[in-house]
């Protein structure tokens, strides 16, 4: 009955964790959710208003596919002031939130036959929108030890004739590390060598600590730029999850492309959430240093308590509001006659006997390690926390 492009796709694997912590919440057990992926901030006042303001004023209609003008010069500026990006309104579109971007993008440039590199640990939606589209995801293990930057000289290696892209995210979920410099020049150098597409997944952009710097692959130059796909969006910056804008900002043609694919799927997005993005890219953007000053405590709390924890290690993260511990040395051990071997074992016993629900690090292609989102009160980190370290003790 189903489509054979259907039967290879698989639910997201971080919405069925929250789904089943949503579950047990339910029925009234008392659930620490470190599995989310959304700030737990709500969207500023300014950025409602103006969305209360679009509806009054009728602003409820079709816009353009492709978002509209307000909009895009909002984003056009941003992208200059941000990232020192010079980008034309014909090279942006705005999508149904950040993941919509990078769907239409994998409509306009994958294939059949095409090989797109994704570092692991990845973001969960990246190999299934590759195999919706045909193509082929190859995989490339990144470590510890290199802080899970993509090695240039593996990368090279693992280059053929069909890779079409490579898709970089940094700062990355679910590692929660930043690319530096070096890394993302030689990456670019090879692109350019090979001639392939970097798509750079850059939603984490404006939530960076411990001093380390954001900047995109695309503004290295004209010639990667010409070969970058940017993605962005207000869901994280902005906390903006529901709102669904984002957008991409590339070459023409491939925008173009985009919009008319986009034109014969969703149309434009919400007019309304484009009219509130309007007004979170060109508002105040103090919203930012708090909600990040905020993640920061939390990064540090949480990262200093999972290292104190017998059998698991954590690398400081300082990007995005993950940690992503090791807790691959308690494989093996037991908690009565409950073996965990695997991170979906220690998810699940963390869920079923500790009442903490997180993501199981198998999801994001390494399963030596567990997802622990601090978008959560400092109040259910410590309660979490606590959990854990109790239940981990119980592991004989
Ligand atoms: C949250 C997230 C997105 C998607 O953001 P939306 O704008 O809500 O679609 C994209 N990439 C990564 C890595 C994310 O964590």
């Amino acid at each position: 009955m189903l489509s054979e492009r259907a039967k290879k796709i698989k639910p997201s694997p971080t919405l069925a964790v929250d789904a089943k912590a949503k579950a047990m919440k339910a029925q009234g057990i008392d659930v620490v959710n470190f599995g989310v992926g959304e700030p737990d901030f709500d969207t500023p006042e300014h950025v409602k208003e103006a969305a209360i303001k679009a509806i009054r004023d009728g602003f409820t209609k079709y816009t353009p596919v492709g978002g509209i003008d307000e909009l895009k010069d909002a984003i056009v500026r941003k992208l200059k002031q941000d990232n020192n990006l010079e980008y034309a309104k014909e090279e942006i579109i705005v999508s149904c939130g950040a993941k919509h971007s990078l769907y239409n993008t994998a409509q306009a440039i994958y294939g059949p036959g095409d090989e797109v590199i994704i570092p692991s640990p990845y973001w969960v939606s990246y190999p299934d929108q590759v195999l919706l589209n045909d193509a082929s995801p190859v995989f490339i293990k990144t470590y510890e030890e290199d802080n899970f930057m993509l090695r240039p000289d593996v990368l090279e290696s693992k280059i053929t004739k069909n890779t079409k892209a490579i898709i970089l995210n940094s700062p990355s979920n679910p590692t929660g590390l930043t690319y530096d410099k070096k890394t993302i020049e030689a990456i670019a150098g090879i692109a350019l060598r090979h001639n392939i597409f970097i798509i750079s997944d850059e939603i984490y952009e404006k939530l960076v600590y411990d001093g380390a710097e954001f900047f995109s692959v695309a503004s290295l130059g004209k010639e990667i730029k010409d070969k970058t796909i940017v993605i962005n969006g207000l869901s994280k910056s902005h906390a903006m999850t529901g709102w669904r804008i984002g957008y991409a900002a590339g070459p023409k043609e491939i925008i173009k492309a985009m919009t008319n694919i986009q034109s014969q799927s969703t149309s434009n997005p919400n007019s309304i959430a484009q009219k509130a993005a309007v007004a979170a890219l060109n508002g105040p953007q103090d919203f930012i240093n708090t909600m990040r000053a905020e993640f920061d405590k939390r990064r540090k709390f949480l990262t200093a308590g999972l290292n104190s924890i017998e059998g698991v290690s954590c690398l400081k993260p300082n990007g995005a509001f993950y940690a992503f511990p090791n807790v691959s040395k308690l494989y093996g051990k037991k908690a009565g006659d409950r073996a965990i071997n695997s991170s979906l074992d220690m998810a699940m016993y963390l869920l079923e006997d500790a009442k903490v629900a997180l993501v199981h690090g198998e999801a994001f292609g390494d399963d030596n390690f567990i997802r622990i989102s601090y978008a959560t009160s400092m109040e259910n980190i410590k309660k979490g926390l606590d959990r854990i370290r109790e239940a981990l003790a119980n592991l004989k």
